[in-house]
């Protein structure tokens, strides 16, 4: 199965995409992930995206789409994949459905989480993530189940994002109504538009997606 799951930063997409890549054998293909792997690593690529990233602005269609499709390729997305914020605009949408159809691959769902913005900067500046293993925490609603150590690997590093900060996230929440929004209609117009409650509690939205999944 290949799906999008498509919602404002903040909204969930990396913690449900986690939880869907077991149950139905996806592939997460998260170009943020991407993205901030290529500055780690100090690539040319992570240099022209770190300052863009920083300014919570998107990063030029081009680059991403170049690095999706290469990644698509690879045999471990042959079984399925679930692409976590990507498309983001109506070119990355366009280019997406070209190179597709171009590889003879179809999209069985897009899954828009819906989340009311008030609630996204509360989720965003509480974020972090372990540094070992990646796992998403929140310090109000998603805590490790022992202080300070990841339930998924024990580890005691964590980390937070360079982006996840208040004045950033504005400017995230403005991309995201200007430029990332304008693509739902392009999914619904496919008949491939589905949506859940975002509001909802962790385990309540992934119940709802796999109803839809299932369904
Ligand atoms: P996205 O990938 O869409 O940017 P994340 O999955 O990283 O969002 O979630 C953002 C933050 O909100 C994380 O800290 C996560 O633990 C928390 N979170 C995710 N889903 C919910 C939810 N349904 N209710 C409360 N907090 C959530
Ligand atoms: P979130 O879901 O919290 O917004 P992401 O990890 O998806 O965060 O993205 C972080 C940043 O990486 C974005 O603010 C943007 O600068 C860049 N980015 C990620 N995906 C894309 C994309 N498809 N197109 C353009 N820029 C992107
Ligand atoms: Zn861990």
């Amino acid at each position: 199965m290949n799906i999008i799951l498509l919602g404002a930063p903040g909204a969930g997409k990396g913690t449900q995409a986690k939880r869907l890549e077991e149950r139905y054998q996806m592939v997460q293909l998260s170009t943020g992930d991407m993205l901030r792997a290529a500055v780690a690593s100090g690539s040319e690529l992570g240099g022209r995206a770190k300052e863009i990233m920083d300014a919570g602005e998107l990063v030029p269609d081009d680059l991403v789409i170049r690095m999706i499709s290469v990644r698509i390729d690879e045999p471990d997305c042959a079984e399925g994949f679930l692409l976590d914020g990507f498309p983001r605009t109506t070119a990355q949408a366009g280019a997406l459905d070209a190179m597709l159809a171009e590889k003879g691959l179809r999209l069985d769902a897009v899954i828009q989480i819906r989340v009311d913005e008030e609630a996204l900067v509360e989720r965003i500046t509480g974020r972090f993530t372990c540094a070992a293993c990646g796992a998403g925490y929140h310090d109000k609603f998603q805590r490790p189940e022992r202080e300070g150590v990841c339930d998924n690997c024990g580890g005691t590093d964590f980390v937070r994002r360079d982006d996840d900060n208040e004045e950033t996230v504005r400017n995230r929440m403005e991309a995201y109504r200007a430029q990332t929004a304008p693509i739902l209609p392009h999914y619904e117009a496919q008949g491939l538009l589905l949506g859940v409650d975002g509001m909802a509690d962790i385990d309540e939205v992934t119940e709802q997606l796999y109803k839809v999944l299932d369904g």
